[in-house]
């Protein structure tokens, strides 16, 4: 009798969410919706919902998250942290999320800008609105000194 053919296996997508910095912590995610109530972006936008956006990672529709628009509308307060019973750290999994859009080739108003930022980052080690990307006098050395601005900047370099 031959013997039964194994699919190799693919790793699901929220394990490659966990895998990029700041990801990590959807790993202990349910998810239950406490993160929605601090949120001050879901009391002005009810379209938006950090709960929903992990549910989309969690059931596997990797494409449809990756290209959403609301991945950028958090402005990264981090106040749904508060609410979370799994000591999740829900504000970060959205910025591995946005690097992985990035890394994905993403476009948009979001990843446009993120990719301007992350150029001024890299050229000048600040981010300078006040010049509106014109040279500024002084020259900063670059400054990226954590693992998920990093990983932000690598993805909008890359992409
Ligand atoms: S970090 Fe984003 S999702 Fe979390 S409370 Fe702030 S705006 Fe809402
Ligand atoms: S991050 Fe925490 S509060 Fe938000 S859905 Fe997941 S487990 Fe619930």
């Amino acid at each position: 009798m031959e013997p039964a053919r194994v699919r190799p296996e693919v790793p699901p997508f929220w394990v490659e969410v966990a895998s990029t910095p700041g990801g990590e912590s959807i790993a202990t995610c349910i998810p239950c919706e406490a993160c929605s109530s601090p949120c001050p972006i879901g009391a002005l936008d009810p379209g938006f919902s950090l709960p929903r956006i992990i549910g989309r990672v969690k059931a596997g529709r990797r494409q449809e998250t990756l290209a959403a628009e609301d991945l950028w509308t958090c402005t990264r307060c981090y106040a749904c942290a508060a609410g979370c019973p799994r000591h999740a750290r829900p504000g970060e999994i959205l910025g591995a999320l946005r690097q992985l859009a990035l890394r994905a080739g993403a476009d948009g108003p979001g990843p446009r800008r993120a990719r301007a930022l992350g150029a001024q980052v890299r050229e000048r080690g600040r981010i300078d609105l006040a010049t509106r990307g014109k040279p500024s006098p002084r020259r900063a050395r670059p400054a990226a000194s954590s693992a998920a601005v990093r990983g932000i900047l690598d993805a909008a370099e890359a992409s």
